[in-house]
């Protein structure tokens, strides 16, 4: 086995290959950093963000793959109740969450970016594959589900390459393609604000995502209260709940990225009802009272390392 490592969409990013191949790892770079130009916000030249500029002016048209993400992304957010949003980009940038606010926009500034995130306000068109944002100030932010996307197209290079086994880690949000000789891939869930080294749990899979959304890894704290980077767009505030992660395990990374989104957003009871109903997709959340719960184990095993969370 061999392991490569990079730093990328703001993130430590791991490779570990079959065996010693530096020309292929370098390709999987590569094909990261081509994914991350279409799809930040964080960039200004990147595709997504000429369709953000365009907002309120003219429709943009971007290539196929670009058009049936933010389709996918935009069905989901007008499920009932879902607290997916990609239009949530105003609300975002309004918060800046990780970067450099430490404490709470002020409420006119909240209430000017909950005008400009209503997701019915993209108009798609797959004729003339264009995206149109009808209000200028309008954003797509794709930032909850990027890496997943990314680490689908990584295992799909590596499996067209007949790579026989490999693990892309996109800080936090792994992939895996097959199993090295027979043993699962041993992945460590890290203990919410607990140290780097300190896990929770660890997971044994074999070609199946983990993908966790969390509330302790991006927050600050302000007067005693944690403010963290899922964001609530009824209330403009981050959401607040009875977890504090979901880690889910699937066969696309993008659907474990999107449902790691959506099950935050519904809170345990109802997680766990819905999880019921969908057995090709697993969880494992961590409550607020410290409790490890896991809906089904087909797919992978969790080792539970720290009882008491
Ligand atoms: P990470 O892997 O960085 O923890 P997540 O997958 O948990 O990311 O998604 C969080 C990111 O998604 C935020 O940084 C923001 O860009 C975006 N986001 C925040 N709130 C929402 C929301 N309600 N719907 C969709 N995207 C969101
Ligand atoms: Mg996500």
């Amino acid at each position: 086995m061999a392991d490569y490592q990079a730093v990328m969409m703001g993130s430590p990013i791991n490779l570990s290959l079959s065996q010693d191949n530096p020309q292929r790892a370098r390709e999987v770079f590569q094909l990261i950093a081509q994914q991350e130009a279409l799809l930040t916000v964080n960039r200004p030249d990147s595709l997504l963000m000429k369709v953000n500029r365009a907002a309120g002016q003219h429709p943009v048209v971007v290539p196929n793959a670009l058009f049936q993400l933010v389709s996918l992304a935009h069905d989901v957010s007008l499920l009932p109740g879902s607290l997916f949003n990609l239009a949530i980009g105003p609300l975002v940038k309004t918060w800046r969450i990780g970067f450099s606010g430490q404490r709470p926009p002020p409420s006119d500034q909240i209430d000017k970016a909950l005008a400009l995130i209503d997701p019915q306000d993209i108009e798609l068109d797959p004729d003339s594959r264009t995206l149109f944002l009808r209000k200028p100030g309008m954003e797509i932010d794709l930032g909850a589900i990027a890496k997943g996307y990314i680490a689908d197209k990584v295992c799909q290079y590596l499996q067209a390459q007949q790579e026989p086994y490999a693990l892309i880690n996109l800080g936090g949000n792994i992939h895996t393609l097959s199993r090295p000789e027979e043993h699962p891939w041993q992945i460590g869930l890290r203990k919410p604000f607990g140290g780097r080294q300190t896990l929770s749990a660890r997971l044994a899979i074999s070609g199946r995502s983990v993908v966790t959304s969390g509330i302790y890894e991006r927050y600050f704290l302000y007067q005693q209260r944690c403010y963290h980077h899922i964001l609530d767009s009824r209330t403009g505030y981050p959401l607040d709940n009875d977890i504090i992660s979901v880690t889910v395990i699937s066969e696309s990374s993008l659907i474990g990225d999107i449902y790691s989104t959506l099950l935050y957003g519904m809170g345990v009871e109802q997680s766990l009802a819905w999880l019921a109903h969908h057995p090709e997709l697993e969880a494992v959340m961590i409550t607020r009272d410290n409790q490890l719960i896991c809906s089904s184990q087909h797919h992978f095993q969790c080792h539970v390392l720290d009882s008491n969370q």
